[in-house]
């Protein structure tokens, strides 16, 4: 596994493999941890070449967020990407000239909701990395999490409304054993925080059991979501059910995919999830019968 600092160094070990080796590209702000492991392991199976980037990137932090609190743990991170087949660690200390980027990337609408609206400028931060992290690895295909949901579709729309030549793959939320998804923000959680954490991911599980049970209104779910929220002593800054696709608002939930998405501050830190809401395939006996006649 060779580990690169320079954007010249990665583009000289990359230039032979262009061509005959598909390159799968996995950013990351590092802290990795198995979600992280689980995107790299559709990497290494998709791809010849796997380049893992670690850069916390302070374009995407706000003024009063966690950039320099950020965890950071290079050195745990290089020795799981050795374990896991990584072929380079692009680990660059600046991405940016330094008297700061003056052409950059800006997201519409898209960033005017869920996580948008608490962190203005978050996702034009995001995309003016990730295209410049494209333009310098230039895989043929990227992984990203479901976990930030809205991210993964800003990027895909940002791949395709750029026509970027990459093929965005998406790859579903590893969580802990209570169904909290793992975050390298977890740690920043004590052993109370913890216990209280479980809670998100238990709300949208019971959520999905009612609409599964054949609930559709969208805003009676959600009441009964921030129900158990606030047993639990938890006040979300959003708990919303939006179209899986557009992120548009659903009010009634019908045959087209929707995500229930949530974002809460346990203590000090600000966690966020999602789960999709998809149709069960159970069909009574009689509606198949129907079918088949
Ligand atoms: P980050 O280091 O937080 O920027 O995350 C890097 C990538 O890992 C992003 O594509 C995230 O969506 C993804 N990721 C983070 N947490 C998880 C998780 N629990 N399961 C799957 N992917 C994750």
């Amino acid at each position: 596994m060779n580990i690169v600092t320079t954007t010249t160094e990665l583009r000289r070990q990359l230039a032979p493999m262009r061509g005959h080796e598909r390159i799968a590209f996995v950013p990351t702000m590092g802290c990795l941890h198995e979600g992280h492991l689980s995107l790299i392991r559709k990497a290494k199976k998709m791809a010849d070449i796997v380049v893992v980037s670690i850069y916390v990137n302070p374009l995407q932090f706000g003024p009063n967020e966690d950039f320099n609190a950020y965890p950071r743990s290079f050195e745990q991170d290089c020795e799981l990407c050795e374990k896991e087949g990584v072929e380079v660690i692009f680990h660059p200390e600046n991405l940016y000239p330094a008297d700061g980027i003056k052409v950059s990337l800006k997201v519409d609408e898209l960033d005017s909701l869920l996580c948008g609206t608490s962190r203005p400028g978050h996702f034009d931060g995001v995309v003016t990395v990730v295209n410049l992290l494209f333009n310098i690895v230039r895989p043929d295909i990227a992984v990203f999490g479901e976990k930030d949901y809205q991210q993964l579709t800003i990027i895909n729309r940002m791949a395709s409304d750029l026509h970027m030549n990459v093929e965005i793959i998406s790859a579903p939320t590893l969580r802990e054993p209570d169904g909290l998804a793992m975050s390298s923000r977890n740690r920043y959680l004590s052993e109370d925080e913890r216990n209280r954490a479980s809670h998100l991911h238990e709300t949208l599980q019971s959520m999905k059991v009612l609409f599964e049970q054949g609930e559709v209104d969208a805003g009676r779910l959600i009441s009964l979501g921030r129900a158990k929220l606030s047993d639990a002593g938890i006040k979300p800054e959003y708990l919303e059910i939006r179209d899986a696709q557009n992120l548009k608002p659903v009010e009634q939930l019908g045959d087209s995919p929707a995500r229930i998405f949530i974002a809460a501050k346990i203590g000090n830190t600000r966690l966020i999830d999602n789960i999709a809401l998809e149709r069960a395939i159970h069909r009574s006996s009689a509606s198949i019968a129907e079918t088949m006649l």
